[in-house]
Order: C-alpha cells, then sequence, then structure tokens
C-alpha cells in the first residue's frame, strides 16, 4: 500500500503481457501500478524479429481493450491465411483463416509490437530499472512484498509495501524462480532460427507460409517497414545445444533443397536470404515448461512466458501473452472497483481459474501441432491431417473461444 492508502501493484517487465496489464489497469484511482522494465526505451534487442499475432489474441483486444487493437490492426499487416507447401513446390495446404476464426490476426515487426503497447503506458513504466532481488518482507520492512531494483547507472532501490507482484518477466522469470522454483524446461529436439529480412519480395513471400523437405521447415511472411520474416527449423538431439556445424551456410542450403529437383522460386529467394545473413540469424531450441498462475499465498501473479513458456509451432507465446492480460486486468479491475478485503486473493483464484484449461490446451496443441518438424517426420501426411476435422475444430477452438467472462 503506498502513503495515501492505495493498493500498490508492482508488474515485472514491460513486455506483451506487463505492458496491456498495465494499460488495462491505468485509470484506476485506488491503485497505484509501478511497472519495472529493464530495457531501456533505446534497447533494439528484439529488432531482428517478426511475429505473426493469433486472431485470438486480436479477438481478445477488441473485446477488452478496443483502442489498442485498433492500434495494432492500424499498424500491422492483416494475418489472412495459411499455406503448406513441399519447398519443391507441391501445395499440401491453403486455409483461408476466414474458415476457422472470426477475424484476422496481425503480421508485426517484434520491436514495433514492444513500441505500441509501452506507448500507452510511458508514465507507469520505468525503463532501465532491472528487478534484482525480491521477497515477502522482513521484520521491520512493510509488506506483503518488496523488491530490490537496479538502476542502468549502477543505482539501486527499495521498493516496499507491494499488495501484488506480477511476473511479466518473459521465459527466464526471475519472479518465477524465486517464488516458485525454477521450472524444469522439456526439450522438443528441434533447433528454430529466426532472421529478419531488410528486403521484400512480395510477389514470392507476402501472407504467412510454411515450406518442408523432410523434417527440416521454413516459414515466412511479409510484415511493414519492407521486410521479411523468415524462421527456419530442422531436428536436433533433445538433450543437446544446436550444433555449430549447423549454422554453417552450406550444411542449412542443403536442409532445405530437395533432393529431386531445385527449390521452389519462393524457397531459392529465402534459402539464399538464409545463406548471405548467417552472421544475423537468432538461435534457439523448441521448450516447454508446466503452467503456474499464482504462487501458495495468492500475492504473486505469473502471465506470458512467466506463467507458461511453451513451443511457437502455433505462434501463440505472445498470442496468449494477449489473452492472460485481458483476463487479468479485467479481473483485477472488478477485484478493485468492489474493494472488498481479500479482493487480491479472489481475483488471481479467478484468473487461475478462467486462463488454466485454455492454456494447457494451447500448449498441448502447440506440442502436437509439432509432429512434422520432429526427427523422422513425413510433413505431407502429417500436412494433409492438418487439412482434415479434427485439426480444423481445435483450431476453431484456438481462434474463436475467448470471450468476455
Ligand atoms: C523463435 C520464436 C518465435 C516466436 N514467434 C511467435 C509468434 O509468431 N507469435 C507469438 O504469438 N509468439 C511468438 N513467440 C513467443 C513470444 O515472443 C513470447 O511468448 C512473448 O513475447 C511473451 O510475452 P511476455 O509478455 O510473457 O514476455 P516478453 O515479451 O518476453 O517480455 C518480458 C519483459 O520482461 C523484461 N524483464 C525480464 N526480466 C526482467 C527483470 N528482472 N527486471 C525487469 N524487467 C525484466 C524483459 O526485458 C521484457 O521486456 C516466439 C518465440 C520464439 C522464441
Amino acid at each position: 500500500m503506498d502513503a495515501t492508502g492505495r493498493k500498490r501493484i508492482v508488474i515485472v517487465g514491460s513486455g506483451v503481457a506487463g505492458s496491456i496489464l498495465a494499460y488495462g489497469l491505468r485509470d484506476l484511482g485506488n491503485v497505484e501500478v509501478i511497472c519495472l522494465e529493464r530495457a531501456t526505451t533505446e534497447d533494439h534487442a528484439e529488432a531482428g524479429t517478426g511475429l505473426n499475432v493469433g486472431p485470438n489474441a486480436i479477438k481478445a483486444l477488441r473485446l477488452y481493450q478496443p483502442a489498442l487493437a485498433a492500434l495494432l490492426e492500424a499498424e500491422s499487416l492483416p494475418w489472412l491465411s495459411w499455406r503448406i507447401s513441399l519447398t519443391g513446390g507441391r501445395e499440401l495446404m491453403n486455409l483461408p483463416l476466414s474458415e476457422v476464426a472470426d477475424n484476422p490476426g496481425i503480421r508485426i515487426r517484434w520491436s514495433q509490437l514492444y513500441a505500441l503497447l509501452r506507448r500507452p503506458v510511458q508514465q507507469q513504466v520505468r525503463f532501465g530499472t532491472e528487478v534484482a532481488a525480491m521477497r515477502y518482507a522482513r521484520a521491520g520492512e512493510a509488506g506483503p512484498m518488496v523488491v530490490e531494483t537496479l538502476g542502468e547507472d549502477g543505482s539501486t532501490e527499495i521498493i516496499d509495501g507491494i499488495d501484488l507482484l506480477v511476473a511479466g518477466d518473459g521465459r527466464y522469470s526471475k519472479v518465477r524462480e524465486t517464488f516458485l522454483g525454477r521450472p524444469q524446461p522439456k526439450f522438443l529436439g528441434v533447433c528454430i532460427f529466426r532472421l529478419l529480412l531488410e528486403d521484400a519480395r512480395p510477389d514470392l513471400v507476402d501472407d504467412y507460409e510454411q515450406w518442408f523437405n523432410g523434417p527440416n521447415r521454413l516459414l515466412a511472411f511479409r510484415i511493414p517497414g519492407n521486410a521479411t520474416y523468415i524462421s527456419g527449423s530442422f531436428p536436433i538431439l533433445p538433450e543437446e545445444d544446436v550444433p555449430a556445424e549447423a549454422k554453417r551456410p552450406d550444411v542449412l542450403r542443403a536442409l532445405y533443397t530437395p533432393a529431386d529437383g531445385p527449390p521452389s522460386a519462393q524457397c531459392a529467394f529465402m534459402i539464399d536470404a538464409i545463406c548471405s545473413h548467417v552472421a544475423d540469424i537468432h538461435w534457439a531450441r523448441l521448450q516447454e515448461a508446466p503452467a503456474e498462475f499464482c504462487d501458495s499465498n495468492r500475492r504473486i501473479l505469473l502471465l506470458g512466458d512467466a506463467a507458461h513458456p511453451m513451443v511457437p509451432t502455433l505462434g501463440q507465446g505472445a498470442t496468449q501473452a494477449i489473452e492472460d492480460a485481458c483476463v487479468a486486468a479485467a479481473e483485477l479491475r472488478a477485484a478493485f472497483a468492489d474493494a472488498a478485503d481479500g479482493s487480491i486473493a479472489g481475483a488471481l483464484e479467478r484468473i487461475e481459474q478462467r486462463r488454466r484449461a485454455r492454456v494447457e490446451f494451447v500448449v498441448d496443441f502447440s506440442r502436437q501441432a509439432t509432429d512434422t518438424m520432429l526427427a523422422g517426420a513425413d510433413p505431407v501426411s502429417g500436412s494433409l491431417a492438418k487439412t482434415g476435422p479434427d485439426f480444423r475444430a481445435r483450431l476453431m477452438k484456438l481462434y474463436r473461444d475467448v470471450s468476455a467472462a
């Protein structure tokens, strides 16, 4: 609680979930919201990535935060279709999203998404401020919770009297590690890399597409600013890091070149781009961990990747962070409008009730949809199965099951 008796909420991280939650709580008179973000406003660490954000996130934003939805839709390109082919050119699936979703998704630059989400909450976010330590208050400290921050200039500060601490600090969440323990990641045995090409060829690559050569997959789409986002994946041993040899241009070229002929014009463009920009590639491994939303005292709320790190196969990481933040803001607003004692614990319980089953469905579906990217997979039968009724029904559930309460 602050000096004027307002409840104090500290959000760690002004990423996707943290920024939207701060926005959703910005005008509550009886609550002080402080968002702590270690990145500075000049930090462009994620500039090299594009994102496709699912129709379900846009549906949630239109429902809960329509001004934010309008802002994102105005500054992005619509995601309208999903096509799957072989790198030689044979088409396996071509799905207009309108058949399984109520509205389009979006295609956007990661740095642009962060900039758009952070702009309306600039007053609440302390940039260049890392949360270095946190705890339940010790004797003599104002509780229930306390965080210690480290500024970019080396200065330190203690923020006490925190009624609710929110983990919006992403996949390697220090909040989750401190209060719930470090989650054990499960690696799927797939390397994924991403490259942002400051060059667009809309005649070749425009809306969201994937191309397979065996289990080795390319994925690409155009994003605003005349750029093409390309992501590649290939199987590796689950317990091993990405082998250095796999990062060589000749090895990458071979991974995506069909054995029985030349690559399609689309794939030739992407393979050449990858091989001539190897130094700009970001490398990662597909991994997930069990979902957690609260600590046992119900004073810590986990959102986004801090709550449920998942594989990016269906483009649902940021998408679910958006759904989380919309629901969390609505429940916290309802709790603070009521201002009853114990309202925070009750709100956290309701957030978990509303989110757990949905998130577990998305985590499972994302893992199952990775089937065609695993060692030994047959992308033809696997992709054709994705045109069948079972996969389509699950896509409809994924993209449409967003409700007001
Ligand atoms: C290869 C790849 C491709 C992906 N593609 C997609 C996609 O197409 N679509 C999609 O929806 N998702 C995708 N994702 C996932 C998506 O990027 C994440 O799920 C999403 O960013 C999670 O949002 P978040 O708010 O939980 O965390 P983040 O957006 O990661 O934000 C966390 C914030 O916390 C800050 N922070 C961390 N620690 C501290 C600290 N101690 N103190 C202060 N600040 C801190 C960070 O600087 C950051 O700003 C992809 C992920 C990967 C790896």
